[in-house]
């Protein structure tokens, strides 16, 4: 079958290796991949971990042959939860696999899902309806996790919200928004046609950071933003958002932030009396919320899917991904 690993630092290729044998778990066919941010970083060697390595962890596959317990049945579409988690540390323990102390991803941690077939235990399948495409469905690894850090946060129709950073999780919190009954809502980003889309998926307002503050104090009468959703993480933009929300507000930094020099207006904290949650990855229950709602059709998901490329294409996909003129890159296995 063919695999798409990564070899060394900026290097894959797309190499013929054997199907796994599934033991007591499911054999699934590979339909479609996401490629990531995350996968980037293994490709550029900036996350070590074993080499030659399948990457990849977003995925919507058939289930070929069912695992042992014959729980999802041959035919299934499925998509993975690609964290694996100990089950015996304290976190565990205290029902939060998710941030398991010995936990791991697939495709960073272990071979990934970028090949023709994987296997998986069947407890880590989620079962995609008829309703949803499989281009639609290469985006709910990530709608997952939008889920996740949206469960952290309690709104209320009549919110002022506003989504900083709109690339493919940014405009997923942005219809989680909008699905949730926020009107007064508002996307923050550079590119016209990302603004364009926000507006497209429900928000009342756009703006680039240097308008971002005249617009917020708009829709809110001058108070502020109740909630700000960072999805850009850079500590750029999570300065921004301590400015845009309002006292008494909340910020749901989304963005992974690993770092910055340029210094938080720290006063704000204070002063305003914020709440920072700083969600991370996600549970079994919040994909399967993600792929609900998904099947109500309320979500616009395959316009998040700007390129799709054969598994061939592969270094085509890690070039796209990395354009900002792109959203969601996808690997097409049945190309
Ligand atoms: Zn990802
Ligand atoms: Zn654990």
């Amino acid at each position: 079958m063919k695999a798409v690993r990564v070899v060394g630092p900026s290097k894959l290729e797309v190499v013929d290796i054997p199907q796994p044998d599934p033991g007591d778990d499911a054999l699934i066919r590979v339909h479609r991949t996401g490629v990531c941010g995350t996968d980037v970083k293994v490709f550029k060697d900036q996350i070590p971990g074993p080499r030659p390595l399948v990457m990849g962890h977003e995925m919507v596959g058939t289930v070929v042959e069912p695992g042992s317990r014959g729980l999802v049945a041959a035919g299934t579409r499925v998509l993975i939860d690609p964290a694996t988690a100990c089950g015996f540390c304290d976190l565990c323990r205290r029902d939060l696999r998710h941030l398991c102390r010995n936990g791991g991803l697939l495709g960073r941690d272990s071979d990934g899902v970028f090949a023709e077939f994987v296997v998986a235990p069947e407890e880590k399948l989620h079962v995609i309806p008829d309703g949803v495409s499989d281009a639609a469905a290469s985006v709910l690894q990530v709608l997952g996790t939008c889920v996740h850090a949206q469960r952290a946060v309690s709104v209320f129709p009549t919110d002022t919200v506003t989504v900083i950073g709109l690339g493919v999780a940014g405009l997923l919190h942005v219809q989680l928004l909008a699905a949730r009954g926020i009107h007064r809502l508002i996307g923050i980003t550079r590119s016209q046609w990302k603004l364009d889309l926000a507006g497209e998926f429900g928000a009342a307002a756009t703006a680039t950071s240097a308008g971002a503050e005249q617009v917020v104090a708009d829709l809110s009468e001058g108070r502020g933003a109740d909630l700000v959703v960072e999805a850009a993480g850079v500590e750029e933009t999570l300065a921004l958002a301590l400015e845009l929300v309002g006292t008494g507000g909340e910020v749901l930094v989304y963005g992974t932030l690993t770092g910055g020099d340029q210094g938080l207006p720290y006063y704000n904290l204070y002063h305003k009396e914020l709440t920072l949650y700083n969600p991370r990855a996600a549970t079994p229950t919040d994909y399967d919320a993600g792929i609900d709602l998904a099947a109500t059709g309320r979500l616009h998901l395959e316009k998040l899917v700007t390129h799709t490329v054969g598994v061939d294409q592969a270094d085509m996909a890690f070039e796209a991904v990395q354009d900002s003129s792109s959203l969601k890159v996808v690997i097409d296995f049945d190309d």
